[in-house]
């Protein structure tokens, strides 16, 4: 059962009954006040300001569980945005580390086509001129290669 103080202030406060007859500081004002004690729920008696301020208020368990839980409030909602911050640049690299990848495979595709077009012209020149083309079989396995990964990226990928 709290004790009902009320300050010269005006604020209302619930104290603790172990602080029954002790002297506290008003949280509002500052003002020093001796919490009634028992059923004793006359006006609070001011006190000499001056004397040696009193953390007893900070003792309150209900204003101390109040204090605590709305700091702790505080830290969830923070550890909670930054969470979602994280998350959230977390995706975008996804995002763009998915782009980057997609764009790779895509100039994969193309310049291992072009190069196999290339390659391709090249062997059937060298052919009709009657030589044996040497450097551009070789060639076209190269843009054939970058072709297959291309593709196997976009395939890995899409599943
Ligand atoms: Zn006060």
């Amino acid at each position: 059962m709290k004790i009902s103080v009320t300050c010269q202030c005006g604020k209302r406060l619930a104290a603790s009954p172990a602080l029954a007859g002790k002297r506290v500081k008003c949280p509002a004002c500052g003002a020093a006040l001796i919490v009634p004690e028992g059923d004793d729920l006359a006006a609070v008696r001011p006190v000499a300001t001056g004397d040696a301020a009193s953390d007893l208020w900070d003792d309150l368990p209900a204003l101390a569980a109040a204090n605590r839980s709305k700091s702790e409030d505080t830290l969830a909602a923070h550890h909670a945005a930054t969470a979602n911050q994280l998350l959230e640049e977390a995706r975008t690299h996804v995002v763009e580390q998915k782009k980057k990848e997609d764009a790779w495979g895509t100039g994969q595709i193309i310049s291992g086509l072009a190069t196999m077009v290339f390659a391709g012209l090249w062997i059937g020149l060298a052919l009709i001129g009657g030589r044996i083309p040497l450097y551009s079989p070789f060639l076209f396995f190269t843009g054939a290669i970058a072709f297959a990964n291309g593709v196997l990226q976009k395939v890995n990928r899409s599943k």
